[in-house]
């Protein structure tokens, strides 16, 4: 593994110009109620970018009232799905059109590489929002042949008011994620992006707006999980949360879901995913689909594949190309296109990672690469793996949510789906083998919502997204994750006799 020194950094680091540092609310840029407000980081140094609003519940009142406001009275729900695409395929050419400045405010709040920035979260953004523009004309209810003499059909109609709560390892990708479909349904939303990124969401609410989505339609608070997190998962005049985060909070957004006013819940939480590797593989193309699978975005990846079931008769030889293949990836500045890792997104999440890692030791697993934070400054961390590691070990269970692999030996098929399935999560998982009949068996019976064969973290906007067990539920991307926004009416009428 090269380390790049960060001292090169230091010189002519670069900075994009922040613009947008205040809550969005009704179709304007304003100071939280309190005044206060909360620094964000740059994750390359540890120093303070700038200053955002820090919103919470008197904020969120007001943004949701704006939400409830526009939708029960203004002209987005009632628009034509035509007219609505419109604008937001006009909103997609806008974030098109700032993709340069877009990716590197991203990067610089969240750590994450520019150029694949560029080519994969803020064209994920774009195509995310043509899709859904692309199906806002297409939603249709069904006609119902009752058993009487009525006869019936349904609407499809938008859920209402929409709390989206939003992560920070992709903070555009689930802006857009949670954003798109519920516009394309017809709903108005309140965004709280994570309180680590909350830069790229405020900028597109400013983009939207431009683009003409109504006063109201979008509203973004900024602030913190405990405070504007809480309210409005708990408000009363909010219709459906849309949540993606952790377990331990999609739990508490479930309990205040409950004791508000039994608003939809929907969740995409965490994972444990993992990579089943079969000896009938090509070790090299498997080594760097595990590499890929667990390092991409600096590990910090609800899909991440943090297990790597490898089968016996290749693991000697895997773990040998995997070390000297972890040589070359580099860690560094992520503005420079020769590195493959940069910063861990804030000093928490570093010092989590490095407690896991000093448990590793502990545990007795064998460190093959890394276990070190790397650099003069900053949140970086040595791409770590350990090997033999035992399936009770805590790196085999808790999601690390950073850059550390657990390679574990397996002898069977039906061992691998057993000790697959032992976890508590069930968001995604990989196999690579050349044989279909045990690419079948596994697809069957690995209890996960998304699993790749022979390739690991491929996406698209028309793939459905979301766990099993307690991974969440409900799917973003796709067509599920439109209709998640929409309720279903059914009206029933006589077919003759009517009254009249
Ligand atoms: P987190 O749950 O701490 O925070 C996520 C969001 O929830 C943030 O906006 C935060 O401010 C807010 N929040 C925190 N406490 C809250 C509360 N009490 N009430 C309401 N909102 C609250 O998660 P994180 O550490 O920011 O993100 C990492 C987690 O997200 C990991 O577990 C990861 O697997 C998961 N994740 C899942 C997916 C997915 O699609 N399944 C995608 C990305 C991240």
């Amino acid at each position: 593994m090269e380390k790049e020194s960060n001292g090169a950094a230091e010189n002519g680091m670069k900075r994009p110009q922040i613009k947008f540092t205040q809550l969005f609310i009704n179709g304007s840029f304003v100071d939280s109620i309190s005044g206060k407000k909360f620094e964000t980081r740059d994750p390359r140094t540890g120093e303070v970018l700038v200053s955002v609003a820090e919103g919470d519940k008197a904020d969120v009142d007001l943004a949701v009232a704006a939400a409830r406001q526009a939708f029960d009275h203004g002209k987005w729900p009632r628009m034509s799905g035509y007219d609505r695409a419109r604008i937001m395929m006009r909103f997609a050419d806008l974030v098109e059109e700032h993709l340069d400045e877009l990716a590197e405010l991203e990067c610089l709040d969240a750590g994450k590489l520019l150029f694949l920035t560029k080519i994969i979260d803020l064209d994920t953004a774009i195509r995310t929002l043509r899709y859904y523009a692309g199906a806002a004309d297409k939603i249709h209810g069904e006609t119902l042949k009752m058993s009487s003499e009525m006869h019936g059909y349904t609407l499809k109609e938008p859920i209402g008011v929409v709390g989206h709560i939003i992560p920070w390892n992709f903070p555009t990708i689930m802006f857009f994620t949670k954003v798109a479909p519920a516009l394309a349904a017809g709903c108005t939303m309140v965004v709280k992006p994570a309180e680590q990124t909350p830069l790229t969401a405020l900028y597109y609410a400013y983009l939207a707006h431009k683009a003409g989505i109504p006063e109201g339609v979008i509203n973004v608070i900024t602030g913190f999980g405990t405070t504007a997190g809480a309210a409005i998962a708990s408000h009363m005049d909010i219709d459906m949360v849309s949540f993606t985060g952790s377990t331990a909070v999609g739990r508490l957004i479930m309990e205040a879901a409950a004791k508000s006013n039994l608003k939809s819940v929907s969740l995409e939480l965490g994972g444990k995913s993992p990579l089943i590797i079969f000896d009938d593989t090509d070790v090299d193309k498997a080594v760097d689909i595990a590499r890929d699978a667990t390092f991409f975005n600096k590990g910090e990846a609800c899909i991440a594949a943090s297990r790597i079931f490898v089968q016996e008769g290749i693991y000697g030889q895997f773990v040998e190309k995997l070390a000297e293949n972890m040589k070359s990836w580099v860690v560094g500045d992520p503005f420079d296109p020769r590195v493959n890792q940069g910063p861990q997104v804030d000093e928490a999440q570093y010092q989590k990672i490095l407690q896991y890692i000093e448990h590793g030791k502990r545990e007795g697993a064998t460190l093959l690469t890394g276990g070190r934070p790397c650099g003069k400054r900053g949140y970086y961390i040595e791409p770590t793996v350990f090997t033999d590691v035992k399936d009770d070990m805590l790196i085999a269970k808790d999601e690390i949510f950073g850059p550390v692999m657990s390679v574990m030996k397996f002898k069977t098929m039906e061992e691998a789906i057993e000790r697959a399935n032992d976890t508590k999560y069930g968001l995604a998982a990989g196999i690579v083998t050349k044989d279909i009949n045990t690419v079948n068996r596994l697809t069957r019976s690995i209890r996960a919502g998304l699993i790749w064969v022979n390739c690991y973290m491929q996406m698209d906007v028309d793939c459905p997204f979301g766990g099993f067990k307690m991974s969440g539920h409900g799917k973003d991307s796709g067509l599920d994750a439109l209709y998640k926004y929409m309720h279903v009416k059914s009206v029933v009428m006589p077919i003759y006799n009517s009254p009249w």
